[in-house]
């Protein structure tokens, strides 16, 4: 009488286990499929995208801010523009063009300007040796 109980109980406790398994499966498939992707008429809304772990992050073009995937909704983005940058709500698409290709050039000159070369970064090494020699 006992083996058969015991028996009876992990039969259960394998199908348990199997339908776990499952719902885990069922669960990271769900959430690999529900990772929003850009389009790019979400450009005359002022956004922009950045490459991230879970997906592309709609990126604000006029401040900058990097929102969530589940925020690469129109709805979402529009509420963003209106409520923090309400005089920019009605510009046009070439309007944000423009402004985009602005931060692009801002951004590569700034990189020029700030980078050191690698002979002048090895030669403070060496004095700063010395120095501290
Ligand atoms: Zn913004």
């Amino acid at each position: 009488m006992d083996k058969f109980v015991t028996k009876r109980s992990e039969k259960k406790v394998n199908i348990l286990h199997s339908k776990t398994e499952k719902h885990q499966q069922n669960i990271k498939t769900l959430k690999s499929s529900k990772s929003r992707q850009y389009n790019d008429c979400y450009l005359s809304i002022g956004f922009t995208w950045r490459d991230g772990s879970v997906g592309p992050l709609p990126l604000c073009i006029i401040c900058g801010e990097q929102l969530s995937n589940s925020a690469m909704a129109p709805v979402k983005l529009k509420r963003h523009l209106i409520t923090k940058h309400g005089q920019f709500a009605k510009k046009d698409v070439e309007f944000f063009k423009r402004l985009l290709k602005n931060k692009d050039k801002q951004t590569t000159k700034f990189q020029a300007t700030v980078k050191v070369s690698d002979k002048t970064q090895e030669a403070s090494f060496l004095v700063a040796e010395l120095v501290a020699k």
